[in-house]
C-alpha cells in the first residue's frame, strides 16, 4: 500500500561566511592538476612565495582565436583607451548594417558605449569593466583562500567526487546554490537553466536533462534530488506572460518554459485572474518546482531509487526579496509495481 506525504518546513537563512582549514600545506598537493588554467601554466615562472601571484595565471593572451575575430593584436596597442574600443564599437557597427541586422535599440546601445567611451565615463565607473581581470582576480582569491587552505578537501575530489544532492536551480545570476545554501565543492552535482525546470523523460528533446539526471542517480548515486525555485524569477514571468494562442516569438525561451505549463494552468485556474499578476508569479514559482517534481517519476532510474529508497525528491524555494528559503520533501513509499500514471496522480493530490 502506498502512502505519501508531505513535509513543509519553512526557516530563514542569512548570508555565511565559508570558513575552512587554515592549513596551507602548498606542498601537498600539484596546483597545475586541478583546472583548465593548468593547461596554459608556465612553469618557469612558479614562484616558491606564498604571497606572490599563482602561477596558474599569466598575463597575456593565450587562446588563438582565429583573426580578425577577437585577436587584440589586431587592434591598436598604443592607446589602450577609448581608440581600441572606439575602432571594435566601428568594426561591429560595420558588420551589422552590411548584415542589415542593426536594430534600432542596438544603435542605440552603440551610440551610448561610444558618448562613454569618449567621456572616460561607462556604465559600471570611471574604468571601463575588464572581464579577463576580473576573472583573473577572481581565480587568484579562490586559490589563495579556498584550494590551498584545504588541500586535504581538494586533493579528496582530485580522485572522485560523491555528491549527496543532485540541484536544479535557475540560471538566474542571484540564485547560485552554492552561495545560497553554502555548498561545498564536492557537495552538490548542480543543473541550472531558465526558471530551473525538469523536463519529462524525453531522449530527442531534452538529453541533457536526461544525460544529467542518468550520470547523479546511477554513476554518482545521489541521495537527494533537489528542485529550487525563487522569487521574481524571469523565466516564470514569461511562463506566466505566455500568450494563450500558442504564438511565440523567441527561438527557444517560451518553448523550454512550456515544460512548466500545468503550473501556470492551475494558477490561473486557483487565482482566477483577479489577482495581481507579480502575485501569481510568485505562486507559480513553486507550482512549477512540483511540476519538475512530478516530471523526474517519469525517468525510471529516478522511480527505482524511490521504490528503493535510495533517493529523496525536495522542493525548495529561495526568496531573495525577504532572504528566506524553504524546503519541502516528498516522503512516500511506493510499490514497485505503480505505474507513473498512479504516482503522477498521488503527487497531482498530494502537491496541488
Ligand atoms: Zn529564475
Amino acid at each position: 500500500m502506498s502512502t505519501s506525504q508531505i513535509i513543509n518546513t519553512c526557516f530563514l537563512t542569512s548570508s555565511t561566511t565559508v570558513s575552512s582549514s587554515s592549513s596551507s600545506k602548498r606542498s601537498s598537493f600539484r596546483p597545475c592538476s586541478a583546472t583548465a588554467f593548468a593547461r596554459i601554466s608556465n612553469p618557469s615562472s612558479s614562484s616558491s612565495s606564498s604571497s606572490s601571484v599563482p602561477s596558474l595565471i599569466r598575463n597575456e593572451p593565450v587562446f588563438a582565436a582565429p583573426a580578425p575575430i577577437i585577436n587584440p593584436t589586431t587592434w591598436p596597442v598604443g592607446d589602450m583607451g577609448n581608440e581600441s574600443y572606439e575602432e571594435a564599437i566601428e568594426a561591429l557597427k560595420k558588420l551589422l548594417i552590411e548584415k542589415g541586422e542593426l536594430e534600432p535599440v542596438a544603435a542605440a546601445k552603440i551610440d551610448q558605449i561610444t558618448a562613454d567611451l569618449k567621456t572616460g565615463a561607462s556604465s559600471s565607473g570611471s574604468i571601463p569593466f575588464d572581464p579577463v581581470e576580473r576573472i583573473k582576480n577572481g581565480f587568484i582569491h579562490f586559490k589563495r583562500e579556498k584550494y590551498e587552505k584545504s588541500p586535504a578537501l581538494y586533493s579528496e575530489l582530485a580522485e572522485g567526487q560523491s555528491p549527496k544532492f543532485m540541484v536544479f536551480a535557475c540560471s538566474d545570476s542571484r540564485v547560485c546554490p552554492s552561495h545560497v545554501l553554502d555548498f561545498q565543492p564536492g557537495e552538490a552535482f548542480v543543473v541550472r537553466n531558465i526558471a530551473n525546470m525538469v523536463p519529462g523523460y524525453d531522449k530527442v528533446r531534452y538529453s541533457g536533462v536526461g544525460a544529467a539526471i542518468e550520470y547523479a542517480v546511477l554513476h554518482l548515486k545521489v541521495e537527494n534530488i533537489v528542485v529550487i525555485g525563487h522569487s521574481r524569477c524571469g523565466g516564470i514571468k514569461g511562463l506566466m506572460s505566455l500568450s494563450d494562442d500558442g504564438s511565440t516569438s523567441t527561438d527557444f525561451i517560451e518553448d523550454w518554459v512550456k515544460i512548466c505549463l500545468p503550473a501556470k494552468s492551475k494558477v490561473k485556474a486557483e487565482c482566477g485572474g483577479d489577482s495581481p499578476f507579480p502575485d501569481m508569479c510568485a505562486t507559480c514559482e513553486k507550482e512549477a518546482v512540483n511540476v519538475s517534481l512530478s516530471n523526474l517519476l517519469t525517468y525510471p532510474f529516478v522511480r527505482e531509487g524511490l521504490v528503493k529508497k535510495t533517493l529523496a525528491l525536495k522542493g525548495g524555494y529561495y526568496d531573495f526579496v525577504k532572504g528566506s528559503f524553504e524546503l519541502w520533501g516528498l516522503d512516500f513509499g511506493l510499490s514497485p509495481t505503480l505505474s507513473v500514471k498512479d504516482v503522477a496522480t498521488i503527487l497531482h493530490w498530494k502537491l496541488f
